[in-house]
């Protein structure tokens, strides 16, 4: 009677060729609890204000007992009123790791194809086959998002193009001349996805090329989360904006009620605290460039920093330091940090700009393990 072979119900065989996320380490082999240098948090924490509607008592009758606002209303307008855009453009999402799989979800199916570049954002191929479609990676150039080979790689199955910009797990980024010749070589009938995460790390005017190709164009999709410099990564917040028929689209498949009242609330309180996301982005650019400075110095036991625009930085191990070698001594020395062998980065660790004292020990811990096998190759 039953239809699958080994009569219990099969996941879809799309479904199993997923390589299910791996998140961060917060803790050693043996449970020892680590700094987290492997997740991109914010490691001021987040605004106080936002904190303040967390911690909020909650009443029975306006707390946790009613759903949310199913539409973040209030959060969409101070969104819109912050980066000028069109409230009625803007979706909210469970993180934007929603938004990035709705984003497939409602532009591609079986025989569909996803376009992004290798070393890029790990969510891209699980929200390509999920929904059946194919997954294409790009070669990119010196761990950057290749336009090029983006465009050479789009057939007329190309339904969507992702592009992280800064990107994860590289930190580099394309600059808004070379985001525009992207998109303007894709065909109008393409979706481009531009995820910027870590949009909030560049300087202020570099970071309005994306909205700005959201705002003009029919095919264009812009995410932004509260997770990295919010620091809100715990309350799942992530919005996008882009044409009224994109937004309608996601709006017909999120989670009616994606995003909860405290998350709500606390967002809407950080938006308005423009001051701590200032102060965060001070705080990285000033400890991403000492920390650089630290890498660099190691460089003749080859070991260098990836140039980033972001909040970590992709350290490159080839010489007689391995990553993994690294990997253990940071861990020893209390520290969790992200190998990347599964997304063909086994030379590197990605590190995480945390606080001062914090990018001195992990300095301080890969000068030692140099110091240790010997003089290097200067
Ligand atoms: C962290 C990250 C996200 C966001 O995740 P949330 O779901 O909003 O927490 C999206 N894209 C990239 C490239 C990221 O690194």
């Amino acid at each position: 009677m039953t239809k699958t072979a080994t009569g219990r119900p099969e996941p879809k065989p799309y479904i199993l060729g997923i390589h299910a996320y791996v998140p961060g380490k917060s803790s050693g082999k043996d449970g020892k609890p680590l700094v987290k240098l492997s997740a991109n948090e914010n490691p001021l924490g987040s605004s106080i204000a936002a904190m303040e509607q967390l911690e909020a008592p909650r009443g029975f009758s306006t707390g946790a007992a009613a759903y949310p606002d199913p539409d973040s209303k209030e959060l969409r307008a101070a969104l819109a009123k912050l980066h000028q855009l069109d409230e009625a453009r803007i979706v909210c999402g469970t993180g934007s790791d929603e938004l990035l799989n709705l984003a497939v979800q409602a532009f591609a199916g079986a025989g569909d194809e996803v376009v992004f570049s290798r070393h890029s954002f790990a969510v891209y191929d699980i929200a390509a086959r999920r929904c059946a479609a194919t997954p294409v990676e790009v070669d990119d150039r010196d761990f950057t998002a290749d336009v090029d080979a983006l465009l050479a790689s789009v057939t007329e199955r190309t339904r969507v193009v992702f592009l992280a910009n800064p990107n994860n797990p590289t930190g580099t980024w394309i600059a808004p001349e070379e985001v525009e010749r992207l998109h303007a070589g894709l065909p109008k009938d393409v979706l481009l996805v531009i995820d910027e995460a870590y949009g909030e790390y560049l300087a202020p005017e570099f970071q309005v090329i994306g909205f700005d190709l959201a705002d003009a164009h029919d095919n264009v999709l812009v995410t932004r989360t509260f997770s990295k410099i919010y620091g809100l990564a715990a309350e799942r917040i992530g919005w996008a904006t882009g044409a009224p028929h994109i937004i309608d689209a996601l709006n017909r498949i999120r989670g009616p009620f994606n995003v909860t009242t405290s998350g709500q609330k606390a967002a809407l309180a950080s938006v308005d605290d423009q001051d701590f996301v200032r102060m965060s982005r001070e705080h990285n650019t000033a400890e991403r460039a000492r920390f650089v400075e630290a890498i660099t110095a190691l460089g003749n036991h080859g070991i260098c920093a990836v140039p980033s625009e972001a909040n970590f930085v992709l350290v490159r191990f080839e010489g007689e330091v391995q990553a993994e070698t690294a990997l253990n001594a940071l861990g020893e020395a209390g520290y969790a940090v992200r190998h990347l062998p599964s997304q063909g980065l086994p030379d590197c660790l990605r590190i995480t700009i945390g606080k001062s004292e914090d990018m001195d020990a992990v300095a301080a811990c890969l000068r030692a393990l140099c110091d240790d096998l010997g003089g290097g190759r200067a």
